[in-house]
C-alpha cells in the first residue's frame, strides 16, 4: 500500500534551522535607521530585541542551532505531517503527485509558533519579563500568547481594533492563554492617542498597532516587541518546515519539481522552499518555488523593489523589498494575514534575481479552491492557505494539460477553523473580489523615503 500519511519521529527533528544569507548570489542592501537613513547596527535594534535575535538577524551562517528548550515544546506537535492528497488528484483527474505539508496542527493552528516559541525563548534568555506586539485577525497574537505562556513571560498584544470587536475568538484563545488584548488604536499610547484625537471611531491597522506595540516596548526596560514575519530570524526558524518536507519527501524517493507557498510577509513560504532553494544553489537542482499573493495586495506582482518603512508611523528600519507603500491600506479580504504592504527582503531580493516566481488570485478563486480541498481532503483550510491551494491546483491541471507526472509540494499554512464567517460568506455569495485601486497605489508609491 502506497503512503498517504508520511511522518517522522520526534528524533528526527531537524537540529538546526537553515539560513539562506549563506548561499544566495545577492544579499540584500543593508537595511536602514529609520531616522538617519544611514546602515543599522546591531546597537539601534537593542531597545527592542534580544542579542541572540539580532545576531541571527544579521548573521551569514548556514546552519543555526535549535535550543534544545525549543526543541522540548516544537515537539508537541512536530515534526508535522506530510499528506499526499490523493482525493484531490483524482478530482483534477491530473496525472502530478501533489502533497502538502500541514502546519494547522500546532496549538495555535498555524505556522506561526515556529516562530514564535524561539523568539520567546530567546526572549526570557535576555532576562526580558514581558513581550508587545500586534495582530490582525489574531493569528501571531494567538501564537505569541502561548510561547509566552511556556516561558512564563508577561504578553500584551494590540489587535487591530476592527477584528477585536469583529472577531471574538482568537482574542478570546489569546486571553485563555493569559495574554492581555488591548484593541488598537489605544489611549496607552502616544501613536494611538494621536489617532483616536483626530478620529475616535478609527477601525485601526496593522500599520497603527505596530506603531503602538514598538512604542510599548522601547518605553519600557523590561519590555521587547515580537514580529511574526518579514524579518530574517522569523525566516530562519520557519525552515523547520522545509526541511521535514524534504526528508519526508525522500522517505517515499520524492523530490519536488514545484515548491508553493501563501505569501503575506513570506514567512511560510520562505520556510517551505528555502531549504530547497538551498539544493538549487548547492547542487544545481531544478526545482521551481511559486509565491502566491491576493490580487487585493499583490505586493510581488504589482509592487516596486525599492526601499521602504515596515510600518504606517515610519519607526521601523527601512529595508529593500517589493512594497505597494508604507502607506497602502490593502482592501479588507479575508485572508487577514496577507493583507501586508510589504515582503521579506529576502523572498524580495531571491524573487529580484529570478529564484522565484510569483502569481496573485481573487478572493472567490482561493475560497472555490478551499472548498474543493474541504470537500476532497476533509481538512478546513486557513483563508490564507487558500492562495497555496489554488496555486498548487493550477500547477496541477497545467500537468494535466501537459501529460506531465510532476509532484508538486505546498505548505498548508493553517487551518480555518477561527475563520468560519469567511466560508459562510463565500458559500453564500458575500464575498467580493475586491481589486486594489492603482490610484492609491501610485499615491502611495510617491510617499516611498527618499534615499540617496
Ligand atoms: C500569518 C499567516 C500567513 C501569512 O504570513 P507569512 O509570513 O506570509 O507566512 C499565512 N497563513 C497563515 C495561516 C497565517 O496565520
Amino acid at each position: 500500500m502506497e503512503e498517504t500519511k508520511i511522518l517522522l519521529a520526534e528524533k528526527d527533528m531537524p537540529r538546526f534551522w537553515y539560513n539562506i544569507q549563506a548561499d544566495m548570489p545577492n544579499l540584500p542592501p543593508p537595511p536602514l535607521h529609520p531616522q538617519t537613513k544611514k546602515p543599522l547596527e546591531a546597537k539601534d535594534l537593542q531597545a527592542i530585541f534580544p542579542p541572540d535575535l539580532i545576531e541571527q538577524e544579521m548573521s551569514r551562517e548556514r546552519w543555526i542551532e535549535i535550543p534544545e528548550e525549543v526543541l522540548e515544546i516544537y515537539k508537541l506537535w512536530r515534526p508535522s505531517p506530510l499528506f499526499r492528497a490523493r482525493r484531490l488528484e483524482k478530482v483534477l483527474d491530473t496525472p502530478a503527485k501533489i502533497y502538502y505539508k500541514y502546519e494547522g496542527v500546532s496549538p495555535a493552528g498555524s505556522h506561526k509558533p515556529n516562530t514564535s516559541i524561539p523568539q520567546a525563548y530567546y526572549n526570557k534568555k535576555a532576562g526580558i519579563k514581558r513581550l508587545a506586539t500586534e495582530t490582525g485577525a489574531g493569528q501571531w497574537g494567538t501564537a505569541l500568547s502561548l510561547a509566552c505562556r511556556f516561558f512564563g513571560l508577561e504578553c500584551t498584544v494590540y489587535m487591530v481594533k476592527v477584528s477585536y470587536q469583529q472577531k471574538p475568538y482568537r482574542r478570546i484563545l489569546m486571553a485563555t492563554y493569559g495574554a492581555e488584548v488591548v484593541p488598537s488604536p489605544s489611549d496607552r499610547t502616544e501613536a494611538g492617542r494621536k489617532v483616536l484625537a483626530e478620529n475616535p471611531d478609527s477601525p485601526g491597522s496593522l500599520g497603527i498597532a505596530i506603531s503602538e506595540a514598538v512604542e510599548d516596548a522601547v518605553g519600557r526596560e523590561d519590555t521587547n516587541y515580537a514580529l511574526g514575519s518579514v524579518l530574517n530570524h522569523v525566516i530562519l526558524h520557519q525552515t523547520v518546515i522545509g526541511l521535514e518536507a524534504k526528508e519526508q519527501l525522500a522517505r517515499v524517493d520524492e523530490y519536488p519539481d514545484v515548491v508553493i507557498g501563501c505569501c503575506g510577509g513570506g514567512s511560510n513560504f520562505a520556510g517551505i522552499a528555502f531549504p530547497f532553494l538551498y539544493d538549487r544553489f548547492r547542487e544545481g537542482r531544478k526545482v521551481r518555488a511559486v509565491a502566491v499573493e491576493p490580487a487585493a495586495c499583490p505586493t510581488l506582482t504589482k509592487g516596486v523593489f525599492a526601499y521602504d518603512y515596515g510600518d504606517t508611523a515610519m519607526l521601523t528600519p527601512i529595508n529593500m523589498m517589493y512594497t505597494l507603500g508604507h502607506d497602502f491600506v490593502p482592501p479588507g479580504i479575508h485572508a487577514g494575514g496577507l493583507r501586508y504592504h510589504g515582503d521579506s527582503p529576502l523572498v524580495s531580493q531571491l524573487y529580484h534575481d529570478g529564484f522565484i516566481e510569483a502569481r496573485a488570485y481573487g478572493q472567490n478563486q482561493c475560497f472555490e479552491a478551499a472548498v474543493l480541498f474541504a470537500r476532497t481532503e476533509g481538512i478546513l483550510p486557513a483563508p490564507e492557505s487558500s492562495h497555496a491551494i489554488k496555486g498548487a491546483i493550477d500547477e496541477a491541471l497545467r500537468c494535466r494539460e501537459e501529460e506531465r507526472s510532476e509532484v508538486i509540494l505546498f505548505c498548508l499554512s493553517g487551518n480555518g477553523y477561527l475563520d468560519l464567517q469567511a466560508y459562510d460568506d463565500y458559500l453564500n455569495g458575500k464575498l467580493e473580489d475586491i481589486e486594489y485601486s492603482p490610484e492609491l497605489l501610485k499615491c502611495s508609491l510617491e510617499k516611498l523615503p527618499r534615499i540617496e
